[in-house]
């Protein structure tokens, strides 16, 4: 059994096939999911996935290239859903996380400013709902670990998605406490750097994940979308790289999942 810690299954390429894609990751053996929703109006598609499907838990957060479209009144729409002001009942048991979140200075979509304020808040939520948090970081990662330094009460509660980078930047995630979360881009070749860090990293601080629907892993990549299905791909790869049995990393990143973002017995 695998857990697609990482998806956006609100997204057109994937919503519009739901059906067929959660079949696909049944069969593939993926038995629970986590769906990102990136801004408020797409945690409500989330609700709406979560609700129709026990086995999806879901996580909300304002996305960093978001961070110039959303206003005040977005934000204060997330601390609502986070403050149990949206009235979802049981299903309120799977909001698993806030996020994703984080710093984005390569594609610098909004000032950067504006990204740590709407970072700033999300984190304030986090601590005050005692939720863990999904980081995007993509060349911002030490200053979102910088910044993550004065909030010692996330400690060992944040995860990095997608993490891409070498054992430097590990080393210091891990020795904060927290985890790293590999999607298919462990599998390019040209990933020598993040292959390094995933040998390195303890087996109780990694996590698997697609970001369906990007990045679907070899020997797949040319396929698109990406789906959950996919995520055993990297599991197996994650598995050789690490040298262990294919059952023992599949395992143990279930177990860690479900311990990270405490997911309940609601789903087989
Ligand atoms: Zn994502």
């Amino acid at each position: 059994m695998l857990i697609d810690t990482h998806c956006h299954l609100s997204y057109p390429e994937l919503h519009r096939q739901l059906g067929d894609v959660l079949a696909r990751a049944q069969q593939a053996g993926v038995a629970r999911l986590i769906t990102v929703a990136t801004s408020p109006q797409d945690a409500r598609l989330a609700v709406d996935i979560a609700r129709a499907h026990p086995q999806i838990s879901f996580a909300a957060g304002v996305h960093p290239h978001e961070a110039a479209k959303v206003g005040d009144e977005d934000l204060q729409a997330l601390a609502d859903l986070h403050r149990g002001r949206w009235r979802l009942g049981t299903l309120e048991e799977r909001l698993a996380a806030v996020g994703e979140t984080g710093l984005d200075f390569h594609y610098d979509f909004a000032p950067r400013q504006r990204q740590e304020h709407v970072f700033r808040f999300q984190l304030a939520l986090a601590v005050e709902t005692g939720r863990p948090v999904i980081i995007h970081a993509r060349e911002a990662e030490l200053r979102v670990c910088d910044i993550l330094d004065e909030h010692p009460a996330l400690a060992g509660r944040v995860v990095f998605h997608c993490f891409s980078k070498g054992p430097d930047v590990a080393r210091r995630i891990l020795d904060a406490g927290n985890w790293l979360s590999f999607t298919g881009v462990l599998t390019f070749r040209n990933a020598a750097e993040v292959q390094a860090s995933a040998r390195m990293a303890p087996a109780d601080r990694i996590m698997i994940e697609t970001d369906a629907p990007y990045l679907s892993p070899e020997p797949l990549r040319k396929v698109r979308p990406c789906e959950p299905a996919f995520v055993a791909h990297t599991a197996r790869f994650l598995a050789a790289l690490r040298g262990e049995p294919p059952e023992t990393l599949a395992a143990r990143t279930t177990q860690n999942a479900v311990r990270f973002f405490s997911l309940g017995s609601h789903a087989a």
